[in-house]
């Protein structure tokens, strides 16, 4: 699914402290693809994540997902979108507390009113493929770092999301958790050639990405 942003603006607060984060951003997000934004931190990535995964309404601009713009959507619709379309990903990983990794993955299908034992197979499937296949049971308090982290990324990819959007994955990753990591993202792309978009200001994960945009000012 192609994803492109124009002259995207997004400012912050009001009066005196209003700040304008993201000044009339173009971008093209392909597909197959993991992009990689770059930049110091302040520079704006999460907040371009935001607008692109219909979480935060740009105060102008477009957001073009195959051509529609999901930018001036309401509520309702845009939470759609985010349902049917987009896989996050966040730092942390957001992990339920008490919940096996198989059940943390199948979340997503309850989310999105579908019934969750329909999708055991698939998900055990995706934890495989992430390195998981050995943890179906584990709870979020029993795994590394590493391992939530790609729990979190078999979630979102569970129901093979059409835009994969990821925010610092590797943060709390040694350096060659983070350089298996970044190669698992590229390869989730390739594969299932999904638009994928990774907040970093890692190098392992710039190395592993197909193009490197910088949002330095
Ligand atoms: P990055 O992810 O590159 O670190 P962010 O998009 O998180 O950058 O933030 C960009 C700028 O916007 C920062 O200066 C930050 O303080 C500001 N900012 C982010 N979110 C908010 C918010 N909800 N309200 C006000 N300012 C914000
Ligand atoms: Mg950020």
């Amino acid at each position: 699914m192609s994803l492109r942003l124009e002259k995207v603006v997004v400012t912050y607060g009001r009066d005196a402290a209003r700040t304008t984060v993201l000044d009339g951003v173009d971008l093209e997000f392909t597909p197959g693809t993991l992009t990689a934004l770059t930049g110091p931190s302040g520079s704006g990535k999460s907040t371009l994540l935001a607008v692109a995964g219909a979480l935060l309404r740009p105060d102008s601009g477009s957001v073009l997902l195959d051509g529609e713009d999901i930018a001036p959507l309401g509520d309702a619709a845009r939470a759609r979108v985010r349902r049917e379309r987009i896989g996050y990903m966040f730092q942390s990983g957001n992990l339920l507390p008490g919940l096996t990794v198989l059940d943390q993955v199948l979340t997503i299908a309850h989310v999105n009113g579908r019934r969750p034992a329909r999708y055991r197979d698939r998900a055990a499937e995706v934890l495989e493929t992430v390195g998981l296949g050995h943890r179906l049971g584990h709870r979020p308090e029993q795994l590394s770092g590493g391992e939530r982290q790609r729990t979190a990324l078999a979630r979102a990819l569970l129901l093979e999301p059409s835009v994969l959007l990821i925010d610092e994955p590797t943060a709390a990753a040694d350096r060659s958790q983070a350089a298996d990591l970044a190669a698992l993202l590229a390869d989730c792309a390739e594969r299932q050639g999904c638009t994928a978009a990774v907040a970093t200001h890692d190098p392992a994960v710039t190395a592993a990405a197909g193009r490197v945009v910088d949002m330095a000012p």
